[in-house]
């Protein structure tokens, strides 16, 4: 190690950290590097050394040396623990208006402690939300960096140059990078996306179950179909992606290969986090909600095998004509998901409020548009739609009021019923369709049974009601069983 030479450095070189080390580097920026275990580091210099000018350290002191001052260090280790680990090492090494980055997926509230440990100490700590996986943090992720407004003016610039572009690949295009709030912020909008990728993922694994189980259609149809869904309102990654997985043949065996793959899935905690902060904030985020506990319910497998032999229809679906059913199959998927997205929308809204950041929801969904796992051109029409009515100074409290969507919801009301109705006769679960639909119908209800439960609890509690004919302050008590 020899002059502090690097622009900003990278410690945590497991796969994230490593490519996001090497699109700083391509990006000329002079990036130190560092890992624990030191093999990744070497690893990383013989392997990719020669993509940009890295400055590479054994010591975590000889890393933060190496550093221009004011320095900027980005942390991409394990969440948790290992977090405060690696803080606990780089702080005191640190001068006062140092930034010092946690580019891993930490819970917002983690970070809310950690920058003001740290501000107290004079450093600006970013918790930062990263999303677009490996091939993202290589080539262009989407970036949520919460945060000072101080740190943002160095960092900002930084990274709107290594996020994803819109149009994608354009250098010139939208940076999918803005500063989301202070502290927490970032990781807090991370955690919705994360909730929204979920139920998202739900969603269109219940399209597929309604056309393979249902209807029997072959994995190579319904890719074409997926593909062919990425063409309109529906293009997005995780639709691109799902017609590739379908066509995608297993060498072994020569089936399609999710055809081999044990149906249990697997979870790291940010959806659960994003239902917990849901329930906390007393959010209905019920496609979220659900399409966590269809994971869980998934991974069941012993309580599944005992269940195997419920009653229940088999699960076919008899419609006169597929090509029209999989039309309604389609609208019920762009409804619930236009529903998820309200839900996790009014979730970043009630996130805002609680924890006092002013987050800009059109410029969230702006980059959100690419790099990220939920891209799609749908949030580019949020992201409008919301704008304009910004603009006149009408935004309505939920999306679902937004022209632009209120539109599509009206569209697809029959479809919509129709699949699910379908397949609760069939006996296929959609409870992300259902969930989506039923939240729906009770924000339109004029009068819901809530009024029941509220006497419910006057009989048994004592307590009280308010008077739809009285003071709508005023409280009211009756002894029922007298
Ligand atoms: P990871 O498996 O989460 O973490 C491995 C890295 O953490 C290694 O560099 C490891 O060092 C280091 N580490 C663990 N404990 C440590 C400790 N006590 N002290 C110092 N270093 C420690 O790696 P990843 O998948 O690249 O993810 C990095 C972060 O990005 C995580 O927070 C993750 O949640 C987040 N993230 C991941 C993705 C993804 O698609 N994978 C997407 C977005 C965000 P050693 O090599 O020495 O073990």
């Amino acid at each position: 190690p020899g002059a502090a030479q690097a622009d900003i450095g990278v410690t945590g070189l497991a796969v994230m950290g490593a490519n996001l080390a090497r699109n700083l580097a391509r990006n000329g920026y002079v990036t130190a590097v560092h890992n624990r275990t030191d093999a990744k580091t070497k690893q990383l210099i013989s392997e990719h050394g020669d993509e940009g000018t890295f400055v590479p350290s054994e010591s975590t002191a000889d890393f933060v040396a190496s550093l221009k001052k004011p320095r900027t260090v980005i942390i991409m280790v394990k969440a948790g623990e290992p977090t405060d680990a690696v803080i606990d090492e780089v702080t005191p090494l640190l001068d006062e208006g140092d930034i010092l980055v946690d580019g891993g997926n930490a819970l917002f509230t983690d970070t809310i402690r950690r920058e003001k440990a740290l501000r107290d100490r004079g450093i600006h700590f970013v918790g930062t939300g990263i999303s677009g996986g490996e091939e993202g943090a290589l080539n262009g992720p989407s970036i949520m960096p919460g945060g000072s407004d101080e740190s943002y003016a160095t960092l900002g610039p930084i990274l709107a140059k290594i996020s994803a572009k819109v149009p994608e690949g354009d250098p010139d295009g939208e940076a999918c990078s803005t500063h989301i709030g202070t502290d927490g912020a970032g990781h807090f909008v991370k955690m919705v996306h994360n909730g929204i990728e979920y139920a998202d993922m739900q969603l269109i694994g219940e399209a597929y179950d309604l056309m393979r189980r249902g209807l029997g259609l072959s994995t190579d149809r319904i890719a074409e179909i997926f593909r062919e869904w990425n063409t309109g309102d529906l293009d997005s990654f995780l639709i691109e992606i799902t017609a590739k997985v379908l066509a995608h043949k297993d060498p072994k065996t020569g089936k399609a290969l999710v055809d081999m793959i044990v149906d249990a899935a697997g979870m790291k905690g940010t959806g659960t986090w994003t239902v917990q902060n849901a329930l906390d904030l007393a959010v209905p985020a019920s496609g979220i909600a659900e399409a966590v506990f269809a994971r869980g319910l998934s991974a069941q497998r012993e309580l599944r095998d005992a269940a195997a032999e419920l009653p229940g229809p088999d699960g076919k679906i008899d419609v006169s004509d597929v090509d029209d059913f999989v039309a309604d199959i389609k609208q019920a998927l762009y409804a619930a998901k236009i529903v998820a997205y309200a839900q996790g929308w009014e979730l970043i809204a009630a996130g805002a409020e609680k924890y006092g950041w002013d987050i800009d929801l059109a410029s969230v969904a702006r980059i959100w548009r690419g790099g990220c796992i939920i891209r799609a051109a749908f949030l580019g029409r949020l992201a409008d739609a919301y704008q304009q009515a910004d603009a006149t100074g009408e935004v309505p409290k939920s999306l679902l009021l937004l022209p632009y969507f209120t539109e599509a919801l009206g569209k697809a009301q029959e479809s919509w019923r129709f699949a699910v109705a379908q397949a609760v006769f069939a006996g296929i679960p959609v409870p992300g369709f259902a969930a989506a639909l039923a939240y729906y119908d009770a924000l339109r209800s004029p009068r819901l049974p809530a009024a029941l439960i509220q006497a419910q609890r006057d009989y048994f509690g004592a307590h009280t009601y308010h008077r739809t004919d009285a003071d709508p302050d005023a409280s009211f008590h009756t002894l029922w069983s007298g």
